[in-house]
C-alpha cells in the first residue's frame, strides 16, 4: 500500500468511526493544531484538514497538541501521563516556556524531566515548545497573513528569531540520506499566494525550489527533504524582492520571469528543462514534442520522467505540457494549479 492508499484508508476508517482500526493511527487537524487518536469521539474534521500520523511522538514533533477527549499519549505508559501535562503547561505558555519552571511546576528534577518526556516524544520539551510555535505560524499563514504578522503573532520578536530556531529544529528527524545540500545554506520563505501557499528556495548561485501546495509546512517539509543536508537561513532584502517577483509571475504569467536559476539535475534532465524554458507563455506541447526539440524523438518517456522531476514551478513552465489529444496531465503542485496558469496565460 502507498502512501496515498494507507491515507484513504485510514480516512475511510476516521468516516466508519472505527474505534478500533486494525492498525492503530493518528490525525493532526491543521485548522486547530490538534492531533488526535482514530476513534477520538470528536467531530470528524473535512479530509482536507487532516495529516495523518503513525504515531502520537510525531504529530508532537510537527507541533501538534493532544487532544483533551481523546488524550492521544495516554497509553498503557504510565509515563505518557506525565508527558501530556508537560504538554499542556508548554502549550498554555510555549513563549516562556523554559525546563526550570517545568521541573518545578510537575515536582521533578529537570534532568527526569527532559528524558521522560524526550523518551516518549522524541523531543525535548523546549523543542515541543518551538514546534508549537511554528505549527502556529504556519496556520496564520494558511489563513492568509504575511510571514511578519504570522511570526509576530506567534510570539517572535524577529523572523531572525525564528528562522534561527527553526534550522535548531530542522536539523532534528531529516532521516533522508541523501546528500542533497550537503554544506549549503539556502535562503527560504513560504508566502501566500492567488494559487495557495508558496515556498521559494534559493542558493548563492540563484533559485533551487519553488513549490505550490495547499499547505505551507508540508511545502516547507517537502523543501527540507529535498535538501536533506542544507542549513536555511531567513530571506534578506534582495531575496523577498525575487519572491514578489515570483508572485508577479503567477498572478501574471505573460512575462518570462527574470531570475536567476540554480539548475540541479542530469545532463539529460537540464537538456529537457532548457526546452521547456523555450516554450512561450499561452503555448503547449507535449512530450513527443518536446523530445523532438531536444533532437531524442525516442525519449518521449523519459522526458516526462525529467518534467516529472522538475522542483522549480513556472520557472521552468512545465505546466505548458500537455497530452498528445491536449487534455491535461499531471502536475506535481496540481492539476487545477496547471489549468488555472495556463488559462491566466491565455488570456489577454
Ligand atoms: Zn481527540
Amino acid at each position: 500500500m502507498n502512501d496515498q492508499q494507507l491515507n484513504d484508508h485510514r480516512w475511510q476508517a476516521l468516516c466508519q468511526r472505527a474505534r478500533h482500526p486494525s492498525e492503530p493511527f493518528f490525525y493532526g487537524v491543521t485548522t486547530t493544531g490538534v492531533v488526535c487518536r482514530a476513534g477520538c469521539p470528536s467531530r470528524l474534521p473535512k479530509r482536507e484538514n487532516i495529516r495523518f500520523f503513525d504515531s502520537c511522538a510525531e504529530a508532537l514533533q510537527a507541533g501538534y497538541r493532544p487532544c483533551k477527549r481523546c488524550q492521544p499519549l495516554q497509553e498503557k505508559d504510565p509515563r505518557s501521563a506525565l508527558a501530556t501535562r508537560v504538554c499542556r503547561l508548554i502549550e498554555q505558555d510555549p513563549d516562556n516556556a523554559d525546563l526550570a519552571s517545568l521541573a518545578s511546576a510537575l515536582g521533578y528534577t529537570e534532568a527526569h524531566l527532559q528524558k521522560r518526556f524526550q523518551t516518549l516524544t522524541g523531543l525535548s520539551p523546549l523543542e515541543y515548545a518551538r514546534a508549537l510555535r511554528q505549527q502556529n505560524i504556519y496556520r496564520e499563514l494558511g489563513r492568509g497573513k504575511s510571514t511578519t504578522e504570522a511570526l509576530l503573532d506567534a510570539g517572535y520578536q524577529s523572523s531572525s528569531q525564528f528562522y534561527s530556531e527553526f534550522k535548531l529544529f530542522s536539523s532534528l528527524p531529516p532521516g533522508s540520506h541523501r546528500q542533497s545540500g550537503a554544506g549549503e545554506i539556502l535562503t527560504f520563505t513560504a508566502a501566500q499566494t492567488s494559487l495557495g501557499a508558496l515556498v521559494v528556495a534559493a542558493s548563492s548561485k540563484g533559485l533551487c525550489w519553488i513549490s505550490l501546495g495547499d499547505d505551507a509546512q508540508k511545502e516547507v517539509e517537502n523543501l527540507q527533504k529535498h535538501f536533506a543536508k542544507a542549513e536555511f537561513c531567513p530571506p534578506d532584502r534582495d531575496f523577498n524582492e525575487w519572491v514578489s517577483q515570483v508572485i508577479g509571475f503567477i498572478d501574471n504569467p505573460r512575462h518570462p520571469l527574470a531570475l536567476p536559476l540554480d539548475i540541479r539535475g542530469t545532463i539529460f534532465q537540464r537538456q529537457v528543462w532548457e526546452a521547456l524554458r523555450k516554450v512561450p507563455a499561452g503555448q503547449t506541447l507535449n512530450y513527443q514534442g518536446l523530445a523532438e526539440a531536444i533532437g531524442k524523438p525516442g525519449a518521449a518517456r523519459a522526458v516526462a520522467g525529467a518534467c516529472a522531476a522538475n522542483v522549480l514551478a513556472v520557472a521552468i513552465p512545465c505546466h505548458r505540457i500537455v497530452r498528445s489529444d491536449g487534455s491535461l496531465s499531471g502536475y506535481r503542485w496540481g492539476v487545477e494549479r496547471k489549468a488555472t496558469l495556463l488559462d491566466r496565460e491565455n488570456s489577454t
